[in-house]
C-alpha cells in the first residue's frame, strides 16, 4: 500500500521543502507514496484525506489557522517540518509579525527539527514515515557527541561575549580542540538536541540551537545554563537566544 502524503508550507523561506526535494531519496520517496497535495510541485489545490501531512513554516496570519485545522482534519498523522513549524523559528525575532509553532493550534504527532532539517535526519524520518514507523529523534544533547567536548576543562564562571567567532577566530574541529564556551563564544549545544552530525561546529561555528530543545523545560534549562556565565550586556539583550526555540509543545506524541 502506498501511503498518501500532504506536504505544504505556512510562513517560511521554503528552505525545509527545498531540503526535502533535494534529498537523494526524494525520487524513491515519490515512487513509494501517493502525493495528494503538494502545492510546491503540483497544481492540485484540493486538500484531500491523507495518511501523513508535513507542514513547514510558522503560523503568522489568521487565515493560516483555518487552513491548518483543515489539514489536521484530513490527516491521520501531522508532523511539523523544520524549526519554524516546530518552535516558531526565525520569525520569532520580528517586532512586527507574530509567529507561532503549529502545535499552538492543532495537535501534532511529531516534529522533524532543523533549519532546515539535516539531510540524513530528514531522509531517515521520511523513510520511517513511509514504512508507518514512528520518527526517532535523539534524546541526548549536542555536547554528548561533539568533537570539541572538553567541558571538563571549563573554569566557571566564564565571560561569554560573542554569539559567533570573528572571522580570524574561526577554527575547524581538526585544529580547534576547545569547546566554544572556553573561548567566550555562546554555544547552545548543552540545551540542544543532538542529531545534525555537528554541521555548524564542523564549519567552525557554534551550535545556535536549530534542532530545538532536548527537553520540555527549554526556557528554564536555558536560564540555568546561561546563569553559569557572565553574559556580556549585548548578549543579555539578544532575545533570539530565548524566542526562536521556546514556543513549542516539544516533540508531539512521538
Ligand atoms: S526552519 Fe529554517 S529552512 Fe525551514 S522554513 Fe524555517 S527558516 Fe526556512
Ligand atoms: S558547548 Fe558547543 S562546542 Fe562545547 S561541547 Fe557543547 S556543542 Fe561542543
Amino acid at each position: 500500500m502506498r501511503f498518501k502524503f500532504l506536504i505544504t508550507s505556512l510562513t517560511s523561506c521554503t528552505g525545509c521543502i527545498s531540503a526535502l526535494i533535494s534529498l537523494d531519496i526524494f525520487p524513491q520517496f515519490l515512487e513509494r507514496t501517493k502525493i495528494e497535495y503538494f502545492p510546491f510541485i503540483s497544481d492540485n489545490l484540493e486538500i484531500k484525506e491523507c495518511d501523513v501531512a508535513l507542514v513547514e513554516g510558522c503560523v503568522s496570519e489568521k487565515n493560516q489557522i483555518e487552513y491548518l485545522q483543515e489539514i489536521r482534519k484530513n490527516a491521520k498523522k501531522l508532523y511539523a517540518l523544520g524549526t519554524c513549524s516546530a518552535f516558531g523559528g526565525i520569525l520569532s525575532l520580528s517586532n512586527i509579525k507574530e509567529s507561532y509553532p503549529i502545535s499552538k493550534f492543532v495537535e501534532v504527532d511529531g516534529i522533524i527539527p532543523g533549519c532546515p532539517p539535516p539531510s540524513i535526519l530528514l531522509g531517515n524520518c521520511l523513510l520511517r514515515l513511509v514504512e508507518n514507523k514512528k520518527i526517532k529523534l535523539s534524546l541526548k544533547n549536542m555536547c554528548s557527541t561533539c568533537p570539541l567536548n572538553n567541558q571538563a576543562k571549563i573554569d566557571l564562571p566564564l565571560t561569554i561575549d560573542k554569539i559567533v567567532p570573528r572571522n580570524d577566530e574561526i577554527r575547524f574541529p581538526e585544529e580547534n580542540l576547545s569547546c566554544f564556551l572556553n573561548d567566550g563564544i555562546l554555544c547552545l549545544g548543552p540545551v540542544t538536541r543532538d542529531g545534525c552530525d555537528h554541521l555548524c561546529i564542523n564549519q567552525g561555528l557554534p551550535c545556535e540551537g536549530c534542532l530545538g530543545p532536548v527537553s520540555k523545560g527549554f526556557t528554564s534549562n536555558l536560564i540555568n545554563f546561561l546563569s553559569l556565565f557572565n553574559l556580556s550586556k549585548d548578549l543579555r539583550k539578544y532575545k533570539g537566544i530565548f524566542y526562536r526555540f521556546s514556543k513549542s509543545h516539544v516533540g508531539g506524541k512521538d
